[in-house]
């Protein structure tokens, strides 16, 4: 884990989200020129940044965040040219994935290029490259004019920032500058792709979805399950599988605990209602994360108490990714004892949205049986 770090003043700069305004983003670009770490938004989620060529910023970004040095950075950049910078080669599909999917949600991992310094890619000789499309972190990257790595701006495990406020909650006194570009539109984190391995793999489902690589990457395989052990180490039993490295299955946890219900949709409503119910009745404060479709069905435990958050409807799992991180933070913030969470189809963003909910349950999982009346009580 990395060391603790001095206390710094954070300053939260509002700057506009579409034209930023020049002062302000060299400003942020002298910082990170002179080794330093800004918050920017990004169209995915809001990223801790530093020099990418810089092993002290990227040292100073894993302290921030209180990250293991196992959990490789991604390293952002602002146009094509800077890919041979940071990567050593560029496989043709990867080439063929940028040309559609850059500027976007879309992080590839190549063979890393020697001036990446070991530490970003914790050790690895891959790195992994995204260029964001959000006209902050463009005109960031730009000015400061070099790589940026940038992981989330959360503390490690922590769910990951949609807004300014969100990164000021967890890095607050951790990092000099914070721009606040207002909420990011994706919500969830970019889709993970590695081009170097024989069969191109998503690593981590995210912001650019599975059909759509597919469109351009037929024989794109989809993500494997998450780990349900904390080993990150290659030589492992599990052996190096295709997994991204840092991808436990505990990385995006609320603080308070998360069951997440799986099933038919009528019997997940059942069970919600039953088990926000049951704790309530034990005196528990029960917040529940739902869809607009279960409104009516939950307005039983919401008269009592319960506080329900459902935030888009099925039918648009983009609005649901948007909402997904910030609906799990303010149920924090309102004191709940325990998150009750339907499940969302793993279509399109749906399949981020799934990979992160599985995660914040951490194994807390609950299969609801249809012919059952109420699924068991979890204990
Ligand atoms: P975040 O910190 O939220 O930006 O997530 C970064 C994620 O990118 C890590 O947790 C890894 O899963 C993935 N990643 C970064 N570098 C590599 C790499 N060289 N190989 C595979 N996955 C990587
Ligand atoms: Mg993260």
């Amino acid at each position: 884990m990395a060391d603790e770090i001095k206390a710094v003043p954070t300053v939260v700069i509002p700057v506009d989200p579409q034209q930023p305004q020049a002062d302000i983003i060299e400003r942020a670009a002298s910082l990170l020129r002179a080794g330093e770490l800004v918050v920017f938004p990004t169209e995915t989620v809001y990223g801790l940044g530093g020099d990418a060529l810089r092993e002290e910023a990227a040292r100073r970004i894993f302290a921030a965040k209180g990250r293991p040095f196992t959990d490789p950075l991604i390293v952002h950049i602002a146009q094509i040219e800077e890919l041979e910078t940071v990567a050593a080669a560029v496989p043709e599909r990867a080439r063929r994935l940028a040309e559609v999917f850059w500027p976007g949600p879309l992080t590839l991992i190549l063979p890393r290029g020697r001036r990446v310094p070991t530490l970003v890619t914790a050790g690895l000789e891959t790195v992994a490259v995204r260029m964001p499309s959000h006209p902050v972190a463009r005109a960031l990257i730009r000015a400061a004019g070099r790589p940026i790595a940038a992981p989330s701006a959360n503390r490690f495990k922590h769910v990951s920032p949609t807004t300014a406020q969100h990164a000021l909650a967890d890095l607050g006194g951790r990092v000099p500058l914070i721009l606040d570009g207002g909420p990011t539109p994706v919500g969830v984190e970019s889709t993970v792709v590695d081009v170097a391995a024989p069969a191109p793999r998503i690593l981590r489902p995210g912001g650019t979805s599975l059909e759509a690589l597919r469109e351009v990457l037929p024989e794109i395989e989809p993500p494997l399950p998450p780990q349900t052990t904390a080993s990150n180490d290659p030589e492992s039993e599990e052996g190096p599988a295709q997994r991204s490295p840092g991808q436990l299955l505990v990385h995006y946890s609320p603080i308070v605990p998360l069951l997440l219900f799986e099933g038919e949709d009528e019997a997940q409503r059942k069970a919600l209602v039953a088990e926000a119910l049951r704790r309530l009745g034990r005196g528990e404060r029960v917040g529940i994360l739902a869809a607009v479709e279960d409104r009516e069905a939950l307005r039983p435990c919401e008269e009592r108490g319960v506080l329900v958050r459902a935030p888009a409807s099925l039918e648009e799992p983009e609005k649901v990714a948007a909402a997904l991180f910030a609906t799990l933070r303010a149920l924090e913030e309102a004191g709940v004892n325990v998150i009750l969470c339907r499940s969302f189809r793993p279509v399109g963003l749906g399949l981020a949205v799934q990979d992160r909910l599985r995660r914040a349950a951490g194994g807390r999982i609950i299969q609801v049986d249809p012919s059952a009346d109420a699924a068991e009580g979890v204990r």
